[in-house]
C-alpha cells in the first residue's frame, strides 16, 4: 500500500488543476489516470491566454509538467475502485495491482458516455440491475448475475461477485474484450464464463428473471452489473455514497460532497463542461481539500 495525503483521480484539466494548487501548497499529492479525452491534436480556441489558439494534447501536457515541479506524482494506471480505509481516509485499486491510501480524495474523472445498450435497462434499475458490486452483490447470493462490460472493471467486478454467487457470467456487450490473458486465467479458475454477445432485452415479472441476448439465446439472470469501458467517477460516487444526481456527483459552491474528505470537480459534477470551468473548480477543491488535511483530516489528529 502507497500511502499519500491527497489522491485525485483523473489526470484532465480539474484533476490537473486541483494537483497544482495541492502540491505548491506542500501537500503529498498522487494523481492516477491516463489522457484524458480533449488531449489529443484538437484546436483549444475558447481557453485564456492563448491568442493563436493551443492543442488539447500541449495544454494537458503543459499542465502536468506544472503539477510535476510541484512534486506531484503523476500515475498513469485506472482505477478500478475506491473505498473507505480501515483505520480512516480513502484507498484506491488500480488496473495494474497498485494501492494507495489518502486522508483526502479529489475525483475529477470527467463524464462517462458509455451507454451497455440494453433496451429497457432503465425499468429494471433497483429491481436487478445495479451499477455497484459492493453495495448490492449481497443481494443476489446464491442467484444468478450477469456482469456487462468488456474489460478488467467487468472482470474485477465480475470477480468481486463470487463472494455472494457462484453463477457469475459476463457478457461483453458486442465490444471487443479487453480482458487480459491473466485475469482471463483468473475468471476460468473461477468458473466465470466470458459470452461474446450483447444483452438486448431484460425480463421478468417482480425484478430481472431473465436476459435475451443478440444471439437468440436467454439466460436466467437475477442481477444485471453494469461495468463497461473504466469504472466511472459515478461508480465511485455510488460505492462511497455519495450524492448524484443524475450521473452527476453533488458538490457545494467549495467543491465539498456529501462526505468529509471527499471533493469533486469538472465535468464529473455537471453543469458548464468546458476546460476553463474544470480548471476553476479544480481549484476551488483544492483549496477544499488542503483545509480538510491540515484541519480536520483524523489522521493528522492521532
Ligand atoms: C474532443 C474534445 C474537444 C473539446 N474541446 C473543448 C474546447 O475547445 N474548449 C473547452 O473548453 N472544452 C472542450 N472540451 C471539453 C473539455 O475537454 C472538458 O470539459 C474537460 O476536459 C473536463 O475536464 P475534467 O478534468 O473534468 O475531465 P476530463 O478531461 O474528461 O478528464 C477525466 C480524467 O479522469 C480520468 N479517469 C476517468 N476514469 C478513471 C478511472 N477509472 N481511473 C483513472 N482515471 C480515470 C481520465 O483518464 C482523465 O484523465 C472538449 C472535449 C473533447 C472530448
Amino acid at each position: 500500500m502507497e500511502s499519500t495525503q491527497l489522491l485525485i483521480l483523473g489526470t484532465g484539466p480539474a484533476g490537473t488543476s486541483a494537483a497544482i494548487y495541492a502540491g505548491r501548497a506542500g501537500m503529498k499529492t498522487v494523481m492516477l489516470g491516463c489522457a484524458p479525452k480533449f488531449a489529443g491534436d484538437y484546436e483549444i480556441d475558447n481557453y485564456y491566454g492563448f491568442p493563436e489558439t493551443i492543442s488539447g494534447r500541449e495544454l494537458q501536457e503543459r499542465g502536468l509538467e506544472q503539477a510535476q515541479r510541484f512534486g506531484v506524482e503523476a500515475v498513469c494506471d485506472r482505477v478500478l475502485g475506491v473505498h473507505f480505509g480501515e483505520k480512516g481516509g480513502f484507498v484506491a485499486k488500480t488496473e495494474s495491482g497498485r494501492e494507495f491510501s489518502a486522508c483526502g480524495l479529489v475525483l475529477a474523472t470527467g463524464v462517462s458516455r458509455v451507454r451497455p445498450g440494453v433496451s429497457n435497462l432503465e425499468e429494471y434499475e433497483g429491481k436487478g440491475v445495479s451499477y455497484c458490486v459492493s453495495c448490492d452483490g449481497f443481494f443476489f447470493r446464491n442467484r444468478p448475475v450477469l456482469v456487462a462490460g468488456e474489460g478488467l472493471f467487468a472482470a474485477n467486478q465480475a470477480i468481486e461477485l463470487t463472494q455472494f454467487t457462484k453463477d457469475v457470467t459476463i457478457v461483453l456487450q458486442g465490444k471487443k474484450s479487453t480482458i487480459t490473458p491473466e485475469f482471463m486465467e483468473r475468471l476460468s479458475a473461477m468458473n466465470i464464463e466470458v459470452i461474446d454477445a450483447k444483452i438486448e432485452t431484460l425480463e421478468g415479472e417482480d425484478g430481472l428473471e431473465r436476459a435475451l441476448l443478440s444471439n437468440g439465446k436467454t439466460l436466467n439472470a437475477h442481477g444485471l452489473f453494469i461495468a463497461m469501458g473504466q469504472a466511472s467517477g459515478n461508480d465511485f460516487a455510488y460505492t462511497l455514497g455519495l450524492e448524484r444526481s443524475g450521473v452527476f456527483i453533488k458538490v457545494d459552491n467549495e467543491q465539498r460532497t456529501n462526505m468529509p474528505g471527499i471533493f469533486a470537480a469538472g465535468d464529473c459534477t455537471g453543469g458548464f463542461l468546458q476546460i476553463a470551468v474544470a480548471v476553476g473548480e479544480g481549484a476551488k477543491a483544492a483549496k477544499s481539500a488542503i483545509s480538510w488535511l491540515k484541519n480536520e483530516c483524523p489522521k493528522n489528529k492521532e
